[in-house]
């Protein structure tokens, strides 16, 4: 380390850090407040998600729940209805489910010990370590992807921050920066310096309170570091989608299973095709199609191809193609489908992907854009 020592270096990046974010932080909406329950709402929703995307959520969901008792007592319908919209749904079933620990062992007091709050659904060590240093001030490091990003670029790291060894390494380095009562502005300066001006393309050096001993910087390293293996692309999957609808214009759609991708979420019938050339093919396609939904028991008659959408998950990549179709027998939907209008769409949680495909279909927009007449 050049110049300075290994100590001295990080109290600087301690001292100045803290000096800069009680100047320069952000006005967010969960730090108006200390409650617990409103920190771990907002680091529940910011994982994966922008600042600025959760704002607006964070706002309603804490309107609509306003205490842990709340939440722990809302259907999981309403719960994932207000979480519509902000994708990775396993993060507001896992909050409720803890909501209703927190409510059953905890008297509706979100537990201010490590080995309680780590012990709730969906909370790992960055978010119990969140919640403990943000809502209690307790010393207790947060370290996300950004925080391993100014870190490794102020001390010049060499670790691959994708290895579970390099995060270990970087908690007890974080650990050892907190000043001495100062945990809770501390850990939202770095995760603030990360997110504001250590961003991961272009830092902007000439603007950071922490330029003068920054080690990546000096090094002429900062847009190289941090090093990070790559992750595997996520896997493609080609599927089939019906739109089928009956002669009052009502779409049938069905409820997914309760465990698993999208869990219970609502979604236009449809299949996985395995050969991307039998997806794609206008002749192979409906057939392909109305065989593998009758063996779930619903008998459809594809009659056009109208739209394709997609959607990106962490390891899969959905490629939909959607179908029109109308019921091809007179037997009931099966179980878990049902025929719904404009009003009921409204107030079922869908998946950003089918909540597009469906609000388009419902305003005249999809059957506008493919050139044909809706019924
Ligand atoms: S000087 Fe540049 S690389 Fe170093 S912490 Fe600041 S923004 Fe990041």
């Amino acid at each position: 380390m050049s110049g300075i020592g290994e100590r001295e270096l990080k109290s600087a990046l301690s001292k100045d850090l803290l000096g800069w974010y009680k100047v320069a932080k952000r006005d967010l909406p969960w730090r108006r407040s200390r409650d617990p329950y409103h920190i771990w709402i907002s680091e529940i929703m910011l994982q994966q998600t922008r600042v600025e995307t959760v704002i607006p959520y964070f706002l309603r969901f804490t309107e609509k729940f306003p205490t842990v008792t709340d939440l722990a007592a809302a259907p999981e319908e309403d719960v994932l209805k207000a979480w519509e919209g902000l994708g990775y749904y396993s993060r507001a079933r896992n909050l409720q489910a803890a909501a209703r620990e927190v409510v059953e062992r905890y008297g509706g007091r979100v537990p201010d010990d490590k080995a309680a709050v780590s012990g709730l659904k969906g909370v790992g060590p960055y978010t119990s370590g969140a919640i403990l240093s943000i809502a209690f001030n307790r010393p207790e490091p947060a370290v996300d992807g950004n925080v391993m990003r100014v870190l490794s670029r102020y001390f010049c790291i060499d670790e691959d921050i994708a290895r579970p060894a390099t995060r270990i390494g970087m908690e007890g380095l974080a650990r050892e920066l907190i000043p001495e009562g100062e945990a809770a502005d501390f850990n939202q300066a770095l995760m603030e310096l990360g997110a504001m001006i250590c961003t991961p393309k272009s830092p902007s050096c000439l603007a950071c309170p922490v330029m003068t001993h920054c080690q990546g910087r000096l090094a002429g390293r900062e847009e190289e570091l941090p090093i990070k293996s790559k992750a595997k692309p996520p896997k493609p999957q080609y599927r089939l989608a019906a739109l089928t609808m009956d002669a009052a214009g009502r779409v049938l759609v069905r409820q997914r299973p309760s465990q698993g991708l999208l869990a219970r979420l609502w979604e236009l019938p449809h299949v996985e095709i395995p050969a991307p050339e039998q997806w794609r093919s206008d002749e192979a396609a409906p057939a392909l199609l109305a065989a593998a939904l009758a063996a779930e028991g619903l008998a459809i008659r594809p009659e056009r191809h109208i739209a394709d959408a997609e959607h990106i998950f962490t390891h899969l990549h959905w490629y939909v193609r959607v179908w029109t179709a109308v019921i091809a027998d007179d037997s009931p939907p099966p179980p878990g489908c049902r025929w719904i209008g404009p009003a009921e769409f409204e107030l079922l949680a869908w998946p950003n992907l089918f909540r597009k495909l469906l609000s388009q279909h419902f305003s005249g927009a999809l059957e506008a854009a493919a050139g044909v007449q809706a019924d």
